[in-house]
Formats: structure tokens, C-alpha cells, sequence
């Protein structure tokens, strides 16, 4: 008899499992917290205020019709986005989450003998799409912890066929501007995709926020991604999306799943798209936790990554050590040894007791390890 192993495709034996962050559940379990009320996440970038609270009274009433199967063409969250938007609807598709758009982007144009080009720091999710779609990865170096797209145009060879940008970048925090992006969409070759990961956005001010969506409506062989999962804090619904000219959604269209937007996520994001006063709220808190972090930071010592966004890249020596330390006092961060960063931890903005949390926490690993 063969194996599971023997009888899968070759490829997919050598493919690397995501390591997300830990869950407040698992970590209590395995260190035997008996309340996990004493474990606070800051490890995946979410929301600390939690979801838009219209958002979860649209879920509330959507509970008694979860009997029926959702909208398979989303018509009425895609008419919603492409207002909010200024698009048209058919250059929006929606997925589940953000990460699900990348997976049919795999499905629909990379394979053997193609590449994409990315950060050496950037989202690992590209990688390992490339990877399950046989494809290689370019992984070109940054500048302090920024992307460099002159060296990322100078990587693109004759069989790339996407360049992923995320911007703001995950896990550095940094993001590029719009001059730098003009520049880059004046010179990148015509037959290259360029994807645009712009989970994070709707944390920037307004006017912070680059306009790479005048790229699609201009007919560009250009992808944005944006997501439900930070700034609107559904992360646990699974709801993002891509906006591309209608060619190329059409194409995501094809491959994915009929019904991959659950019917809950699609009245959430509506309600969620509405609530502007939840988002400048979240904006304040991340504005404050981002200066409350870095006093942090300095009267320890340590050194960080201005950040712009929900998260914050700390050099505290040892990584992983720290990280493991900080989950015994309670604290789950994110370990960056797979970012090839291993004396950096990644830790999410929280509210403000979270974030003194973290710090004391921290204070009392960083005098331990001495
Ligand atoms: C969090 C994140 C996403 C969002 O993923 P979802 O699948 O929408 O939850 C996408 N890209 C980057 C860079 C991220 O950090």
C-alpha cells in the first residue's frame, strides 16, 4: 500500500505550515492558566476596541436566517464597497479574508516556471502561495525595514507575473509613499501584476493613505487587497477583498469557491463600511498606544521600528526566548525568527492597559535575561 505521503503531489510534502498567532485558549491550556482572562493577545493585529458595535447588531438580527445559503455573487456588500469605494462593482471581488484572494491571485496566474517578487520581510502568506502553486519567490532585501522598489523592479525578471507590495508593510510596520509608488508603477514592465496588500489603510488618516485604486480604475494590471480583519475588527469573520479591473476579477471570479463569503460576514462588513466613528476611534487608540509603546521602549532601552499601524517591531536580543517568556506572564506576542528577524518580536497595539501590561511584562523579562 503507498503512503498519504507517497501518493500526494511531490510539491505539497515540502510546503511549510502558517504560524499564526497563538490563541489566549491554547496558550492557557498549555501553561495552565486557570482564568484565561489573565492572557492578553497582542499577537495578530487585531482590533483591541473589538468589532464595529453596528456591525454586531446587524449580526444579531442576521442570526435567524442562517438557515440560507448566503449570496454567492455578494451583490448587495459589493454594491456597498464599490459606493464607499468609488469603483465599479465588478472590479470587486469579495473572499474569505484577504488571505483567500491571494490563494485564487496563486490559483489563477502563478505555476511552474513563474515567480513573484516580494519583500525578504513582507507577509509570508505570498510565499507560501508560490509555493503551493510551484511557483519561486523572489525575496528582495529592504531598506531600514522598507520596502525598496527599485530593487524589487530590478528583480523582476521575464517570469514574474506578480509583484506583492503590502503597504503599510506586515511585520515592519513601515509603509512607502506615493511618490515612491508613482515612480514604481511609471517603470514596472506592462505584463506584471502588481498587488497592492493594503490591510492596514484604514488606520492611516485620510490624508496618509496612498490612492494605488486610481491604478485599477486607469485599467492597470494592478490588485488591491484590503481586509475586514484590523482596522474594522471582524477578523474572526474571515472577510476581505480584492478590487482589479473587471478582466481580473472576473478571472478570481472563476476559481474560487461558490459560497466563500459566509452570509454573517457580508452583513457585518455593510454595517461595519458605515461605521466611520469606530474606525477614527480605533485610529485614537493606536495613536496613543504607539507613543505609550515607544515611551515604553525607551526607558528600557530598546530598540523599535517607527511604526504607522496596529503593531510594532521591538529588538529585544533574543526573540523567541522573549516571546516564550512573555507568554508565562501572560502576554502572547509574536516571535519574527521566520521573518528571518530572530532578535525582534512583533507586538499589536492594544488598549491602554493591555499595553501597560505588556511593558511591565516586558521590563520583568528584559531584567531576567540580564
Ligand atoms: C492581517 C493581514 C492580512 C489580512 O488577512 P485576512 O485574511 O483578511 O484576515 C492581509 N495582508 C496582510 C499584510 C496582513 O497583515
Amino acid at each position: 500500500m503507498k503512503s498519504f505521503a507517497e501518493l500526494a503531489n511531490p510539491w505539497v510534502q515540502d510546503l511549510v505550515v502558517y504560524e499564526p498567532g497563538r490563541p489566549i485558549e491554547e496558550v492557557a491550556r498549555e501553561l495552565g492558566f486557570t482564568n484565561p482572562g489573565d492572557i492578553i493577545k497582542l499577537a495578530s493585529n487585531e482590533n483591541a476596541l473589538g468589532p464595529s458595535p453596528l456591525a454586531v447588531q446587524a449580526m444579531r438580527g442576521a442570526a435567524e436566517t442562517m438557515h440560507l445559503y448566503p449570496d454567492g455573487g455578494t451583490f448587495t456588500l459589493r454594491q456597498a464597497l464599490a459606493a464607499h469605494l468609488d469603483v465599479d462593482p465588478a472590479q470587486i471581488l469579495p473572499g474569505t479574508g484577504s488571505n483567500e484572494l491571494i490563494e485564487l491571485l496563486g490559483h489563477a496566474f502563478l505555476g511552474e516556471g513563474t515567480n513573484i517578487v516580494m519583500s525578504r520581510q513582507a507577509f509570508v502568506v505570498y510565499r507560501l502561495v508560490a509555493n503551493a502553486a510551484r511557483a519561486a519567490t523572489i525575496a528582495v532585501p529592504m531598506t531600514d525595514f522598507r520596502h525598496d522598489l527599485m530593487a524589487m523592479l530590478d528583480a523582476i525578471t521575464p517570469e514574474t507575473k506578480i509583484v506583492f507590495i503590502a503597504n503599510p508593510n506586515n511585520p515592519t510596520g513601515t509603509m512607502v509613499s506615493q511618490a515612491e509608488i508613482d515612480r514604481f508603477m511609471d517603470a514596472v514592465p506592462n505584463d506584471v501584476i502588481v498587488c497592492f496588500d493594503e490591510a492596514y489603510v484604514e488606520l492611516l488618516d485620510p490624508g496618509q493613505q496612498p490612492d494605488v485604486l486610481q491604478y485599477v480604475r486607469a485599467g492597470r494590471n494592478v490588485v488591491v487587497l484590503r481586509t475586514f480583519s484590523k482596522a474594522y475588527g471582524l477578523a474572526g469573520l474571515r472577510m476581505g477583498y480584492a478590487v482589479a479591473p473587471e478582466p481580473c476579477s472576473a478571472l478570481l471570479n472563476s476559481v474560487r469557491q461558490p459560497f466563500n463569503v459566509n452570509a454573517m460576514a457580508q452583513v457585518a462588513a455593510r454595517a461595519a463600511l458605515a461605521d466611520e466613528d469606530h474606525i477614527e476611534r480605533t485610529r485614537r487608540l493606536v495613536s496613543d498606544g504607539i507613543a505609550q509603546f515607544e515611551a515604553g521602549f525607551k526607558a528600557l532601552g530598546l530598540a523599535w521600528v517607527p511604526t504607522v499601524v496596529n503593531f510594532v517591531l521591538v529588538e529585544v536580543g533574543a526573540g523567541r526566548e522573549t516571546f516564550v517568556a512573555l507568554q508565562k506572564e501572560g502576554v502572547i506576542t509574536r516571535p519574527m525568527d521566520g521573518y528571518g528577524l530572530p532578535g525582534h518580536i512583533r507586538i499589536t497595539i492594544g488598549t491602554r492597559e493591555e499595553n501597560e501590561k505588556c511593558l511591565l511584562a516586558l521590563a520583568r523579562v528584559m531584567e531576567d535575561s540580564k
